[in-house]
C-alpha cells in the first residue's frame, strides 16, 4: 500500500495553531500587546474599531525589526526570545512560543510597519491569510505597529460564533487591564472607534489601579507586602465593604504575567471569610514574585495558567499575607475603641438624614387576655399576636375561606400588570374571585386552589416571568413610561463596566431610563422606569453588568433579551418577603397572563400543581 502520511503545508498548520492561539479579538490584543512590551517599547498605544472585528493595531516605540527579521517574524516558530530548551526555564519575556505573527497572519489581513532606531528607513510588509501581498521600504517611526483587519476573514464559522460588540470589547478591554496593570511604567493609551477610553500616564503602581479603576478606588484599597525566601508579594486588596458582585477586579500577576488560579484565589477569599457577604468578590490587584525556574508556563498556548512548584506554600504565605494586611489597616474586626467610626457606619447609613422619625405601628386591637377560639394553648399566642399580618393570615387558614380580606393597601405597585386575560382552564374561577384562596407559605410560596386540587406557586421566579414579558413588551414597542427624578441620580462605573452601559444605552431607555450624561466615570439618570425604586438602579445595573460577563460562551446574544431577564431578577419580588392577599392574588393573576407561565425567564419551573387524587394517595 502507498504511504499516505504527509506534512501539512505550513499554512494549513498555520490555521491549525491559530485555532488555539486566536479565539476571539481579545487574544490578538494580547499577543500584540505583549509583543511591544517584549520590544521594551515605553509608550504602547492600542487602536480598535468595532469590537476588533474591524481593525486591531498596536503601536509601539521599541526596539523594532530589521528587514529580515520583519519577514521572518510571520514564521512558525520564529522567535528571537529563546534559542534552546533550557531557555524556557529562565523566561524573563512574555512570548517565547513563536507562534502569534504566524497564526494572526493565517486567519486576518495584516500590516506591519518597523524602524530600528539606527536605520534611516523601515520596512512594510502585507500578508493576507499567511500570503505575502506587499513588501516595501517605508518612512515610518522608530518602533513597530502592527494592524491587524477582517479577523477570521477565511473562517466564517468562526466569525460568526464572536458573540456582541459590548462583550468582545468587555473581553479586550480585559486584556487591555492585565497587561496595563502589569506594566505601570509603560505609558499606555486605548482608543475604540475613535474615541479614547484610555490613557495611563507611567505612574506606581496605585496609581495605574486608580488610573484604570476610577478615583474612588484609591480610599478603597490596602496595600499588602511580603517577602519570604520563596515569594515576594506585592500589591493591593480592596477592603472588604466593597467587595463586588463581578469578579472583574481579581488580579494576580506572577513575575509581570497575568495569571489566573482558582486555588490562590481561594487563599484570598478564605483571608476575606466572614468579612464579605455570600456572593461577594473582594477587589485584588497582586504582584507575585517567584524564581523562574519555580514555574512552569508552558502548558497553555495562551499562557493564563501557570504550574507552581510548591502551591501549598504559596497558598499559605499569600492567605496570611492579606489577613495580616487586612488586621493591620483596622478592616478586620478587632477590639479598637479608638478606631475611626467611620469604618464602623454601614456606608448606606453614613449620610442619611433622619428628618422623618421611624415610624411603629402599634396592634391596637392586641388584648392578651381576650380569647381567640380557633387557636388552643392561649398561653404562647401574645408572642405571636403583636404582628397583626401574621395573626390575619393564620385566622385565614383557621377559618378558611369564608375569611374575605378586608385589606385594602394596595402596595404592589413595581410595573403595572394586566390581569384580564386569565388562564380560564387551569382556575376554577368560582373559587379564585369569590374567595381568598391563596396563602402564602414561608414568605416562599403561594398556595392557590385550582379545579383539581391545589396549586404552589414559586414568588420570586414567577413574577420574574411576569416582569419579564412586560420589560420585553415594552422594549419591543418602546412605550415604557418613565418616572422623573427630582434629583437627577449620579452613579460611577469602572471603565470596564461603563462600555456595557453604554452598549446597552439603548435597551435600557426604551425601558424607561433616561441618562442625562456620560461621561468619566459617571452616568447621570434622570428618569427610571415606573415602578422602579430609585434604590435599587444601581443594584438593577451592576447586575446587569455582571450577567453581560457571564454570559454562557454559545448562547445567542440578544440584548434585549439579557436586560429584560436581568433587570426582572433585580425587581423581581424576593423568597422572604411578604405579600398580603391582594397581593398574593395578583400575582398568580399575573402569571397566568403571561405567554409562558411555567417557567420563569432562566427556564425554571414556577409552579407545581397537586390533584385532590395526588393528595388522597397521601392519606390511604
Ligand atoms: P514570540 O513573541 O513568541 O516570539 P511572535 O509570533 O509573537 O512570537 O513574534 C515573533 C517575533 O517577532 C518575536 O520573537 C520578535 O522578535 C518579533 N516581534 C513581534 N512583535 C514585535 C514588536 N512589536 N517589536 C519588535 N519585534 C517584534
Ligand atoms: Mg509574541
Amino acid at each position: 500500500m502507498a504511504d499516505i502520511i504527509q506534512l501539512l503545508p505550513d499554512h494549513v498548520a498555520n490555521q491549525i495553531a491559530a485555532g488555539e492561539v486566536v479565539q476571539r479579538p481579545a487574544s490578538v490584543v494580547k499577543e500584540l500587546l505583549e509583543n511591544a512590551i517584549d520590544a521594551e517599547s515605553t509608550e504602547i498605544k492600542l487602536i480598535i474599531k468595532d469590537s476588533g472585528k474591524t481593525l486591531i493595531q498596536v503601536i509601539d516605540n521599541g526596539k523594532g525589526m530589521s528587514v529580515t527579521d520583519a519577514r521572518l517574524s510571520f514564521e512558525r516558530h520564529a522567535t528571537s526570545k529563546i534559542r534552546a530548551a533550557e531557555d524556557l526555564f529562565n523566561l524573563h519575556t512574555k512570548g517565547f512560543r513563536g507562534e502569534a505573527l504566524a497564526s494572526i497572519a493565517a486567519i486576518a489581513h495584516v500590516e506591519l510597519k518597523t524602524k530600528q532606531e539606527q536605520d534611516e528607513l523601515g520596512t512594510q510588509i502585507e500578508i493576507e491569510g499567511s500570503d505575502l501581498k506587499a513588501q516595501n521600504v517605508v518612512v515610518t517611526p522608530k518602533g513597530t505597529s502592527l494592524a491587524v483587519k477582517h479577523l477570521f476573514f477565511n473562517i466564517p464559522a468562526r466569525r460568526n460564533f464572536l458573540k456582541s460588540n459590548a462583550v468582545e470589547l468587555r473581553h479586550i478591554i480585559d486584556e487591555f487591564h492585565r497587561v496595563a496593570l502589569a506594566h505601570p511604567s509603560i505609558v499606555f493609551a486605548m482608543y475604540h472607534n475613535g474615541s479614547e477610553i484610555f490613557n495611563l500616564p507611567s505612574s506606581n503602581y496605585r496609581q495605574r489601579v486608580v488610573n484604570i479603576f476610577g478615583g474612588k478606588t484609591n480610599e478603597k484599597l490596602v496595600p499588602v507586602e511580603e517577602t519570604t525566601e520563596v515569594l515576594k508579594i506585592s500589591g493591593f486588596v480592596g477592603k472588604p465593604e466593597f467587595a463586588k458582585k463581578t469578579k472583574n477586579e481579581q488580579f494576580f500577576f506572577v513575575n509581570n504575567r497575568f495569571i489566573k488560579s482558582p486555588y490562590l484565589n481561594h487563599a484570598i477569599n478564605s483571608a476575606f471569610e466572614g468579612l464579605v457577604k455570600d456572593g461577594a468578590h473582594p477587589s485584588y490587584f497582586l504582584n507575585l514574585t517567584v524564581d523562574p525556574k519555580t514555574i512552569d508556563i508552558n502548558i497553555h498556548p495562551t499562557k493564563t495558567e501557570i504550574k507552581f512548584d510548591d502551591e501549598h506554600t504559596l497558598y499559605a504565605i499569600l492567605r496570611s499575607a492579606v489577613k495580616h494586611s487586612l488586621g493591620q489597616f483596622n478592616i478586620a474586626p478587632v477590639l479598637d475603641f479608638d478606631s475611626d467610626p467611620n469604618l464602623n457606619t454601614p456606608y448606606d447609613y453614613k449620610d442619611k438624614s433622619v428628618a422623618t422619625p421611624p415610624t411603629i405601628e402599634v396592634d391596637r386591637d392586641f388584648n392578651p387576655f381576650k380569647e381567640k377560639v380557633s387557636h388552643g394553648g392561649g398561653s404562647s399566642k401574645p408572642v405571636v399576636a403583636f404582628k397583626k399580618q401574621n395573626t390575619s393570615s393564620w385566622d385565614s387558614l383557621y377559618v378558611g375561606l369564608e375569611s374575605k380580606s378586608t385589606q385594602q393597601d394596595h402596595n404592589f405597585s413595581e410595573v403595572e400588570f394586566e390581569s384580564d386575560s386569565k388562564n380560564e382552564t387551569l382556575f376554577d374561577d368560582s373559587q379564585t374571585e369569590t374567595t381568598q384562596a391563596t396563602y402564602q407559605l414561608h414568605n416562599k410560596y403561594i398556595v392557590s386552589t385550582i379545579k383539581s386540587g391545589m396549586l404552589l406557586i414559586d414568588q420570586h421566579r414567577a413574577h420574574q416571568r411576569v416582569l419579564y414579558e412586560n420589560l420585553l413588551k415594552n422594549m419591543t414597542v418602546k412605550e415604557a413610561v418613565s418616572q422623573q427624578l427630582l434629583f437627577p441620580l449620579q452613579l460611577h462605573f469602572s471603565s470596564t463596566e461603563l462600555p456595557i452601559l453604554i452598549q446597552l444605552k439603548e435597551d435600557l431607555e426604551s425601558t424607561g431610563f433616561v441618562f442625562s450624561s456620560v461621561k468619566d466615570h459617571t452616568i447621570e439618570i434622570t428618569g427610571v422606569p415606573l415602578g422602579v425604586p430609585e434604590s435599587e438602579v444601581s443594584i438593577i445595573l451592576e447586575q446587569l453588568i455582571s450577567d453581560v460577563e457571564q454570559e454562557v460562551p454559545d448562547s445567542n446574544f440578544s440584548a434585549t433579551d439579557l436586560l429584560a431577564k436581568s433587570m426582572a431578577k433585580s425587581l423581581a419580588i424576593k423568597t422572604g418577603q411578604s405579600l398580603n392577599k391582594q397581593e398574593q392574588e395578583h400575582l398568580v393573576n399575573s402569571l397566568f397572563a403571561c405567554k409562558e407561565p411555567t417557567v420563569s425567564p432562566t427556564n425554571k419551573t414556577t409552579f407545581i400543581t397537586m390533584s385532590v387524587d395526588d393528595i388522597d394517595k397521601k392519606f390511604m
